[in-house]
């Protein structure tokens, strides 16, 4: 998976991306992360990248040519046209399924906007999807670019180890995670479910999916509303829903 991130703030997004799971598989190369500067593809010699708008209003917006040539410039480079995403409190919410999707593409670049976002142009011209992190408005699309990029990443091959394997976490299947323990088996009076330290995986499979099903109901009950469930899964639920 090749990335590339037009950004104001390179420099403090190669930070983050620079560091732990991430920062390991670009060195790797399981994936390769760009970040590029739009400053230098603007045409004064203030290098402006935004400017008033059209019908009035306090804010400024990101100017159509800089970010166009800077795109163009990516495209060449890569000898295609990756997918391109707007990061915008306007877009499609991003979710561990639409994650999953844009996994798909061999070359993605996304665009962190600034100031009132950009011109209109660039949006129906270049971008083929608009992508939110949620319905608030942050003052720039780095932050939400990190959050993108970091959850897809972890999703290309080779960026996970067999056992941080993401098939098996909250969302993949329309379901929460199970709990889960780790070492010492009793702390201040409070034990593992011995289940877990039975040594019968069929038997430890079993209670982490009966878990995994209590815990969204207990927490994100809508979640079971879209999903379909097995009648073992609704008898599961109606034990648990009984006993409260
Ligand atoms: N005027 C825009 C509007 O009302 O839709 C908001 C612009 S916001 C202050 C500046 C930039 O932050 C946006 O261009 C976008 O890149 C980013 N941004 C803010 N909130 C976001 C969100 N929830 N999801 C994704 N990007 C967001």
């Amino acid at each position: 998976m090749k990335i590339d991130l037009i950004t104001l703030f390179p420099e403090m997004c190669e930070t983050v991306l620079g560091e732990s799971i991430i920062g390991r598989a670009q060195k790797s190369g399981a994936i390769e992360i760009n970040c590029v500067q739009l400053r230098d593809f603007a045409l004064d010699k203030h290098k402006r990248v935004d400017d008033t708008t059209y019908g009035g209003g306090m804010g400024m917006l990101m100017k159509c040519e800089p970010i166009a040539l800077c795109y163009e410039d990516i495209c060449e480079k890569r000898g295609c046209k990756p997918h391109f995403v707007y990061m915008s409190p306007q877009g499609n919410p991003l979710t561990q399924n639409k994650l999953k999707e844009l996994s798909e593409y061999e070359n993605i670049c996304v665009l962190a906007g600034h100031y009132e976002g950009v011109d209109q142009r660039i949006i129906d011209e270049f971008i083929d999807e608009e992508i939110s992190i949620g319905d608030y408005v942050l003052t720039g699309g780095e932050l939400p670019a990190l959050v993108f990029i970091d959850a897809l990443s972890r999703l290309a091959p080779g960026v996970l180890s067999n056992d941080e394997c993401f098939t098996e976490e909250s969302h993949f299947n329309g379901l929460l995670e199970y709990p889960q323990y780790t070492k010492p088996m009793e702390w201040r009076g409070l034990e593992v479910p011995p289940v877990l330290y039975s040594g019968d995986h069929a038997k430890v499979d079993r209670w982490r999916y009966e878990q995994s099903l209590i815990n969204t109901a207990k927490k994100r009950p809508d979640m079971l509303e879209k999903k379909e469930l097995s009648d073992e899964d609704k008898g599961i639920l109606d034990k648990y829903l009984n006993k409260k």
